[in-house]
């Protein structure tokens, strides 16, 4: 029986990233239906809103989504659709592997992270408001509710997969409130987990400077929200830059795959993106929904194309497009590709 699942191809580079990943994924051996429904800058033309009810509704629909990139505009204009998604759907944690890969040209060789970021709150809430005409004032929440469910997450997460630590990530020496209650709250999780996974915490500043220096000393990380976001980013430049790192928004019942980088605009509808980090998202997804095998084999067909280095897109200093990468991976699955 084949798998409903909603695909949102988003804005810029996403609907070609879209069609390349769906075109991997059905060539792994696990049969899908996708449900396309449009959000961003294309569903205001459309529907005169970036979020229409029919995408919320679709994604709770069929508990899992696969998503391309949705820009948002900087300064004023539309909310974050990304963030409404996260928040509407309750996907609290947000899973981003960092992980080496043979053949691309990177400083480090074997980097290894898991970054886990909450998704929900911090200075994502959105509360903001101008104190007369040249203030303003963002509100940063942070609740114990959501701290210690993005803890137990990474916690969990480490035990299932072998992880041996867990580093908590914080800016308590200043935020004493805020970011100290995400610390205690770390905290007390770990210690329902000592003897199993080694606890740890690092001053975000401090992180970031170990994490370009000495990576390898480091496994999962946890995070608020907004050093999540930043930090991700950095460790996807260690392991090859945001075409190669893929994404997971995971909620109780309900799941949403994205790569971490965003709709890159001067590249859309140029088949020049790189389309690995939208296909190892699928491969998170196939992870998640049981098929453990296809998502390796997925993820080993990227990997092989990318070590062999004769099919790499622009960014990786090739001159593949995003569909003949596709193409090269699928010919690794050992399956024909389908036509376009
Ligand atoms: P971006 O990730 O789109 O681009 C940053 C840099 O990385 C650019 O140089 C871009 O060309 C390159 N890049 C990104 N993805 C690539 C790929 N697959 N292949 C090759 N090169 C790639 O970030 P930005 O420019 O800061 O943001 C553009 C828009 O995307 C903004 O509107 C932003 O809000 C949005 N955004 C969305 C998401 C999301 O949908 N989850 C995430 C981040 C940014």
């Amino acid at each position: 029986m084949a798998h409903r699942v909603t695909l949102i191809p988003g804005d810029g580079i996403g609907p070609e990233l879209a069609e390349a990943t769906t075109r991997v994924l059905d060539a792994s051996g696990v049969a899908f239906e996708w449900e396309s429904v449009v959000a961003g800058e294309a569903a205001i033309a459309a529907y005169g809103t970036p979020l229409p009810d029919e995408v919320l509704a679709s994604v709770r629909r069929n508990k899992i989504a696969l998503k391309g990139p949705i820009t948002t505009p900087v300064g004023a204009g539309f909310r974050s659709v990304n963030v409404a998604l996260r928040q509407a759907l309750d996907l609290y944690a947000n899973l981003r592997p960092a992980r080496s890969m043979k053949g691309l040209d990177t400083r480090y060789e074997n980097v290894d992270l898991i970054i886990v970021r909450e998704n929900t709150e911090d200075l994502y809430a959105g509360i903001e408001h101008m104190v007369g005409r040249d203030a303003a004032e963002s509100i940063k929440i942070i609740t114990r509710e959501a701290s210690e469910r993005i803890a137990r997450f990474a916690f969990e997460y480490a035990v299932a997969n072998g992880r041996r630590k867990v580093t908590a990530v914080h800016k308590a020496n200043i935020m004493k409130l805020s970011d100290g209650l995400f610390l205690e709250s770390c905290r007390t999780v770990a210690a329902a987990y000592e003897g199993r996974v080694e606890f740890e915490d690092r001053i975000v500043d401090n992180m970031c400077m170990q994490l370009v220096q000495k990576p390898d000393l480091y496994d999962v990380l946890v995070l608020p929200n907004l050093y999540g976001d930043i930090v991700s980013d950095l460790c996807a430049g260690l392991v090859g830059g945001l075409g190669v790192a893929p994404g997971a928004n995971i909620g109780i019942d309900t799941a949403v795959f994205e790569p971490v980088h965003g709709s890159a605009p001067k590249y859309a509808g140029l088949d020049r993106a790189n389309p690995t980090a939208m296909i190892l998202s699928g491969a998170l997804m196939l992870r998640h929904m049981g098929y453990p095998d296809e998502a390796t084999r997925v993820e080993t067909a990227v990997r092989a194309v990318i070590a062999e280095g004769t099919q790499t897109t622009h960014d990786l200093g090739g001159t593949t497009g995003t569909a003949g990468f596709a193409d090269a991976v699928i010919a690794r699955l050992g399956a024909t590709p389908a036509i376009r």
